[in-house]
């Protein structure tokens, strides 16, 4: 498909916050009167699908610390749940299986999940932990747990095929995906500081409003942007901390141990949560019997027919290389360096055999492929959803993102009516400088 030489509204980027707000956009444009989805064009340098979201674990899922991001999340499971089919969406709920040290913490959000009345069973106490999950997996033996939020709503998603739903559902309402075709640049008004035009690998593009979502890519499109590199927090103490890098990444490591997904099962042969499952007791090889971690560590696993087997992840490590030097391409499992490797093997199927016995000498059935990838965080480590230079609005999900998927559906409803969305207050880039920032949980992942 060739360039248009102008558009209304440009999306850079078709993973899931480019095209959930293209697709909305255009339902709201058409809908008001002001527009249709022909106003819009999606430019993505690779494709559909081709960043995070492609080859996100796909997890669905409201367990946050943070109110506002549980609030936003309870609005997104809405949208998964609105057409479970067009986006592959598995209802399968989801549990946060804790240690003594975020049970408070866990407490609370099962708390103020009632009040926003997002269904969950909370248990408490050692002893009811382990018969509540016994009668859902009687091989299940994880030390250390004394807290259970079973979440009936949320599960997971197919990655790419939610993604393939998702780019189906704008184009039937007439939006344009033109890939491959990457951004170079922007020119900006001569009498604002707006956006005028989208520069690209294959010519210009004018407009009058551009959405980026761009996950990992964000560092190099901001730059584009002329946006700071670096911005003053008011912190939690009440001191202001200049000139704190704006960018992060970390690598986030996961895979896939091959046996039948069906080995995975609860009792009565059906498809169990999501398990997320944290603890602070020691984790010993299931091979060899050595001590992996004495720290508090974690792990998310699921059966899953897409991946073929028990699929999930661990805890994220932190790249320390300067964040301008980062190699974020080739992406994902074709990246040579952010993929997973033997370690992590080791660690996540001792870590399995540690939850439930069935796992148990299972380690040899690893796949060794290429899997894991990068995520881009802000500097607390929560999204920044806002509008910069008047015309650029940006979604940047800090790689919370992939259920987020109604966060374009508020974006589009902004950009049409102009009404600033209350679910998405929380996320403004003044947080930082205001000192508004999210609570912190006991949680040993960055984004919980
Ligand atoms: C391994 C892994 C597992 C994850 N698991 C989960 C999970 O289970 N649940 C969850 O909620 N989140 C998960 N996440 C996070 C989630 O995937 C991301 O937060 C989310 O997908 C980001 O969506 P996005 O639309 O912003 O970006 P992406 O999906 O990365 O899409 C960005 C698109 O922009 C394009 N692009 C980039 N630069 C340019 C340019 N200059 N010009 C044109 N196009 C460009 C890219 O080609 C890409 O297609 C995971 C992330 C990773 C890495």
């Amino acid at each position: 498909m060739s360039l248009p030489a102008k558009a209304k509204y440009v999306v850079i980027g078709a993973g899931v916050h480019g095209l959930s707000t293209a697709y909305h956009l255009a339902e709201k444009l058409e809908a008001t009167g002001k527009g249709s989805g022909k106003d819009i064009v999606i430019l993505d340098k690779t494709g559909i699908a081709a960043g995070a979201s492609g080859i996100a674990c796909g997890v669905i899922r409201n367990n946050y610390f943070q109110p506002a991001m549980r609030e936003l999340m309870a609005e997104c499971v809405s949208v998964w749940e609105s057409d479970p089919k067009a986006f592959s969406y598995h209802p399968v709920g989801y549990m946060q299986i804790s240690p003594e040290v975020m049970h408070e913490n866990v407490g609370q959000i099962a708390k103020q999940q009632k009040d926003i009345g997002y269904d969950s069973v909370f248990i408490e106490g050692k002893a009811d932990c382990t018969k509540y999950m016994k009668g859902l997996f009687d091989d299940w033996q994880a030390k250390g747990i004394t807290s259970v939020l079973h979440e009936k709503k949320g599960g997971y998603a197919n990655n790419r095929a939610s993604m393939y739903g998702l780019a189906k559902k704008a184009e039937a309402n007439g939006v344009q995906i033109v890939a491959p075709t990457k951004v170079t640049g922007f020119k900006f008004a001569s009498n604002s500081t707006a956006v005028s035009a989208v520069e690209t690998d294959r010519g210009t593009i004018e407009c009058d409003f551009v959405v980026v979502g761009v996950g990992p890519w964000i560092n190099q499109v901001w730059k584009m942007l002329d946006l700071p590199k670096t911005v003053d927090i008011k912190g939690r103490d009440g001191k202001v901390h200049k000139a704190v890098g704006m960018w992060t990444y970390w690598c986030l490591e996961e895979g896939t141990l091959g046996v039948d997904p069906k080995y995975g099962l609860m009792n009565d042969g059906k498809m169990g949560p999501v398990m997320h499952v944290d603890t602070d007791a020691p984790l010993h090889s299931d091979e060899d019997g050595s001590l992996i971690t004495d720290k508090l560590w974690g792990i998310y696993y699921k059966p899953d027919f897409n991946f073929d087997g028990i699929q999930g992840g661990a805890m994220p490590y932190k790249v320390e290389t300067p964040v301008d030097e980062v190699k974020i391409d080739p992406y994902g499992p074709d990246s040579p360096e952010f993929i997973v490797d033997a370690n992590f093997a080791h660690m996540f199927t001792s870590a399995l055999a540690f939850c439930q016995k069935r796992y148990s000498g299972q380690a040899h059935k690893w796949k060794h492929e290429p899997s894991g990838g990068l995520g881009c965080f802000t500097p607390d480590s929560f999204p920044v959803f806002d509008v910069f230079r008047d015309n650029v609005y940006v979604l940047a999900d800090s790689n919370h993102g992939y259920k987020m998927i109604a966060v374009g559906k508020l974006a589009a409803g902004e950009i049409v009516s102009g009404t600033k969305s209350k679910l998405l207050e929380p996320f403004r880039i003044s947080r930082f400088p205001e000192g508004k920032l999210h609570p912190v949980s006991n949680s040993p992942f960055p984004w919980s």
